[in-house]
């Protein structure tokens, strides 16, 4: 057929997958086209997640931090909270971003078409073009041709069909808008976008509600470092209620008024609650099943994922997807490493290049941060885990009650936790399978544990590299000391 555009790389989606592959692919030599019904870059994570939380996040914790100085002697007094100035300052930050993106985007000839997608054939897309900061429909049509496509559409928030459509009942992006700050909130679903957005809140003077089904918060880190966070944070929460679900809710003119059950037989009923705000934090699901897959062959699971192998190639050989939409963990950092796999893997073949052909998404191990106050962070293999599957390992524990900088800082709750291989093959050496780490900045520090991870570290390794003192990082290198059981005890 006839198209308006040509292609070697058509990207369907804008977010931190569908920008990274393309800018991959273009360094790479090829002719790309984005399609992104928004009118930025930068997808959910520069839009409405990652960074406009962690701008709020950022606010908050230096809040929080200043309300503590008066144990140093300094006084600032009440804080006086100017929501529109701050949701200013939030906007700031992502049109820094997005921006930038813009530039990068136009530096590389990367082609950009505003519209909402949706595949017409195996190798043609046709776009609904968007315009306004909404996505308004224009009403104008658009047929891209591709040689090879890169799904990046990502996910959005799941609704619970028994909430009321009104302005009280909110998912993150609506919490992210700031409308203002409610006395009451409810926040359903005790994950880590729920507890960000409610540190946020809290932090801003909001007392909150947290229901949750399972037995604990911050389901996947351990039950230990979460156990800091909740005790640390046990002053924001009127109510947390696990093992419950949420039945039914109702707008009333006091607020919205929910219900609860219990989540197992014979549990306890709470009562039920008036909230001035709830925010449904219950999971996110994959856009698979809205862009006309099924035209270009591409199947779609039941919940609307894509399944790829560990190139990222779908079912047809020549379309790849990345990201959100191909299954957990749904983060930023999975989907940008995904989109430059994709984009090897495609360049690699339409010039011939072997190595890059070869290209394939091989990660040991994916970091997961809450990015609360203090902030929880862990990665490769958790104790929970080790435990369930019967693995031995050895720990190394360091308490940040024995660390200078941390009680420098005046923050000294946390912990950095790193577990080794302790079967018998390993003969004493093991290598490191998995760390948490509690506390402030834990998020920044994951990082060093990951690439241990990645290049087969064992304690000796971690705890006879040198870091620097004092520092929060040094708590990495003692706690591998702990394990190699040589501590040294220097605070
Ligand atoms: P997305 O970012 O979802 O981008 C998909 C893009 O495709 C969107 O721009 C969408 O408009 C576009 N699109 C979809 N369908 C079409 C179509 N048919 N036509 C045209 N365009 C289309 N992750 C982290 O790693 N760290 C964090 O701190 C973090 N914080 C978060 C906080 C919140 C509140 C939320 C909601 C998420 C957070 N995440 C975080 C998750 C992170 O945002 C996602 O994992 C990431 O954005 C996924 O990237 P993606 O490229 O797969 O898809």
């Amino acid at each position: 057929g006839t198209a308006d555009l040509e292609c070697d790389v058509l990207v369907l989606g804008g977010g931190p997958g569908g920008y990274s592959a393309a800018f991959r692919a273009a360094d790479l030599g090829l002719k790309v086209v984005i399609v992104e019904r928004y009118a930025s870059l930068g997808g959910v994570c520069l839009n409405v997640g990652c960074i406009p939380s962690k701008a709020l996040l950022h606010v908050a914790a230096v809040m929080d931090e200043v309300a503590h100085l008066s144990a140093a002697g300094i006084d600032f007094g009440a804080p006086q909270v100017n929501v529109d100035t701050l949701r200013g300052h939030k906007e700031k930050v992502i049109s820094k971003l997005t921006g930038g993106l813009a530039q990068m985007a136009k530096m590389r000839k990367v082609t950009i078409v505003r519209g909402y997608g949706s595949f017409v054939g195996s190798n043609h897309l046709e776009v609904e073009e968007t315009t306004g900061a909404g996505q308004d429909k224009t009403g104008a049509k658009k047929v891209v041709a591709f040689r090879r496509a890169i799904i990046a559409a990502g996910s959005q928030a799941v609704r619970l069909p028994f909430m009321p459509d009104d302005p009280r009942v909110v998912d993150s992006t609506g919490a992210l808008a700031l409308q203002g700050v409610p006395k009451r909130m409810l926040i359903l679903g005790g994950g880590i976008i729920g507890l960000e957005m409610g540190t946020v809140y809290s932090t801003l003077g909001a007392r909150l509600d947290v229901v949750e089904m399972l037995d604990g918060l911050m389901q996947g880190a351990d039950r230990d470092l979460v156990k800091v966070w909740q005790k640390m944070n046990a002053h924001r929460f009127d109510n947390i209620m696990l093992k419950t679900k949420t039945v039914g809710a109702e707008a009333t003119a006091e607020g919205i008024k929910v219900t609860f059950a219990p989540a197992e037989e014979g549990g306890s009923v709470p009562e039920p609650q008036t909230y001035d705000l709830v925010l449904q934090a219950v999971g996110r699901s994959p856009n698979g099943k809205k862009i006309g897959a099924d035209k270009a062959g591409v199947a779609v699971t039941e919940r609307g994922f894509i399944n790829v192998d560990i190139q990222m190639r779908t079912n047809v050989a020549h379309i790849f997807a990345i990201g959100d939409i191909v299954g957990q963990p749904m983060l930023a950092h999975k989907a940008v490493h995904e989109g430059h796999v994709a984009a090897e893997v495609i360049a690699g073949e339409l010039q011939g290049n072997q190595e890059l052909a070869a290209a394939a998404f091989n990660a040991r191990v994916i970091p997961s941060v809450a990015y609360t106050d203090p902030e929880v962070a862990w990665v490769g293999l958790t104790e929970d885990q080790a435990k369930a599957q019967g693995i031995k390992v050895r720990k190394g524990l360091f308490p940040w009650a024995a660390s200078g900088r941390a009680i420098a800082n005046g923050r000294d709750e946390g912990f950095t936790k790193l577990l080794f291989d302790d079967s018998p093959e390993a003969h004493g050496h093991g290598r490191i399978l998995g760390g948490g780490i509690v506390g402030t900045h834990a998020g920044d520090m994951i990082g060093e544990i990951a690439l241990a991870i990645e290049m087969g570290a064992d304690a000796v390794d971690i705890g006879k590299t040198i870091h620097p003192h004092p520092t929060l990082g040094e708590s990495i290198g003692m706690a591998a000391e702990v394990a190699h059981g040589s501590c040294t005890d220097v605070p």
